[in-house]
């Protein structure tokens, strides 16, 4: 099944807040059944704050010490 984005819907799914979701990973916008979506951006609804993580680019782990063995351990 074809899914459109974005998407909103009056149900929220497992929202607390009204946003309309962009991502297909967003656990939100999974939750929310296909005839609960209703495609666009409604004005002055937010971006879904999960959406927003999918799309971020990761944050780079910090570096290990490199003098650090298993064995020093
Ligand atoms: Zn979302």
């Amino acid at each position: 099944m074809d899914i459109a984005f974005p998407f909103y819907s009056y149900t929220r799914g497992i929202g607390v807040v009204d946003a309309y979701h962009t991502h297909p990973d967003c656990q939100i916008a999974q939750s929310i059944p296909a005839v609960e979506r209703i495609v666009g951006q409604p004005k002055g609804w937010p971006e879904c704050i999960f959406c927003q993580v999918h799309h971020a680019p990761r944050p780079l782990l910090p570096n290990r010490r490199p003098n650090t063995s298993i064995e020093e351990l």
